[in-house]
């Protein structure tokens, strides 16, 4: 007891109390705090960069790119410069742009029989898989491919086999599937419209090629004018709803990480895959006003999926077509305009195709008072 009186008072100062350094809580990325995202296609010509400033000016706060040409094969050097990449994921990031999506080359077929196809199709998706990181990409979507000449089963277990082939030395995002909000990427397999002999127009083949890469971030882009054309009626209220509760019961919506926002220029069921403007095509306004506003579709916290995206890949065939698509998105997810990102006003990726008059002559016309003609 005596050593106890003779000790000296010590003043506890919470500075002192040893703390061990935490693993630093990744910060959740903010395009996952459950706002509605939107975005469309955007054109990498000229510069991969020019594409933020593009679905930027358009008015999205999401976006899609291809981060090569997406109908050749890559001859030699793919991989994108760090300086260009650098400067890609800083800007990304300043435009507050997520999430970002790549669509990989459409001639990856990752289910062809074919020796040489295949080991070219492996090869091409691994080096997406490597930009995709480079850039910072949230989600690489592919298509499943054809099975040509083999059976369905056949080409799934050979998509799954060629997807663990060519993920092998990436680094992907980590924990549940779910939480996007983790960062890093994730592959999503996209439903077709069962062209010919393409597989993944059923959520089941979807699912078997899931359960083939049990150790793989994969989740599936739902893409609305293929689920159209493969026979999901989602144009009725009560067909949406029935697609809704198959896509929930053989995938999981968590594993839904995006829609791809198309109208159909073909009718139900053709199996035929022609996108059209949203409202234009044989889904119609009123489904995607439907779609768009689903509560178990969206991003919100609660019912949704945060960082869940609608991305248009629609025909841009004059100028505003794409700023217009946007716009609607907007307004059949019933986002206040004032709310919603602001576009630039007259920005399109396409070019007014007559920005200038054709040379005619123009003399005997007098000039308007007061209108000023550009030279
Ligand atoms: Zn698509
Ligand atoms: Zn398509």
């Amino acid at each position: 007891m005596d050593e106890v009186l003779h000790t000296p008072v010590v003043v506890y100062d919470s500075a002192d109390e040893y703390r061990p350094e935490p693993e630093p809580e990744p910060q959740p990325l903010p395009y996952c705090n459950g706002s509605v995202r939107i975005g469309i296609h955007t054109s990498i010509a000229g510069d991969i960069s020019h594409a933020l400033e593009s679905a930027h000016n358009l008015g999205c706060n999401a976006l899609q790119i291809f981060s090569a040409s997406p109908r050749m094969w890559p001859r030699g050097g793919t991989r994108i410069g760090e300086a260009d990449a650098a400067r890609f994921r800083a800007r990304r990031t300043e435009l507050g742009l997520g999430p970002l999506v790549i669509h990989a080359n459409y001639l990856i077929n990752l289910a062809s029989p074919d020796p040489v196809m295949r080991t070219r199709s492996i090869q091409a998706f691994h080096d997406e898989l490597v930009r995709a990181t480079a850039l910072g990409a949230d989600f690489l979507v592919v298509h499943p491919g054809c099975g040509i000449g083999n059976n369905p089963a056949r080409a799934i277990s050979d998509a799954a086999q060629a997807l663990r082939q060519a993920a092998r030395g990436i680094r992907f995002g980590t924990g549940p599937f779910r939480e996007l909000h983790r960062g890093g990427l994730r592959i999503l397999i996209e439903n077709t419209s069962g062209m010919g002999t393409a597989i993944g127009s059923r959520f089941e083949e979807l699912r078997a090629i899931l359960d083939g890469v049990p150790d793989l971030p994969v989740g599936v882009c739902l893409d609305t004018a293929h689920a159209y054309a493969a026979g999901y009626d989602i144009r009725s209220e009560s067909g949406l709803r029935q697609t809704i509760a198959a896509l929930d019961r053989i995938i999981g919506l968590e594993r839904v990480a995006l829609v791809h926002a198309n109208d159909l220029k073909t009718p139900f069921g053709s199996r035929v895959d022609r996108h059209a403007h949203i409202g234009r095509g044989t889904i119609g306004l009123d489904a995607f006003r439907r779609i768009l506003r689903h509560p178990r579709l969206s991003a919100a916290l609660l019912e949704g999926l945060p960082g869940r995206a609608f991305i248009l890949e629609i025909p841009i065939d004059v100028h505003g077509d794409d700023r217009r698509n946007v716009r609607t998105l907007w307004e059949l997810a019933n986002v206040p305009r004032k709310l919603a990102p602001a576009a630039k006003k007259g920005f399109s990726m396409v070019r007014a195709l007559r920005a200038t008059p054709p040379p005619r002559k123009r003399a005997a016309k007098p000039a308007v008072p007061g209108k000023k003609l550009k030279g």
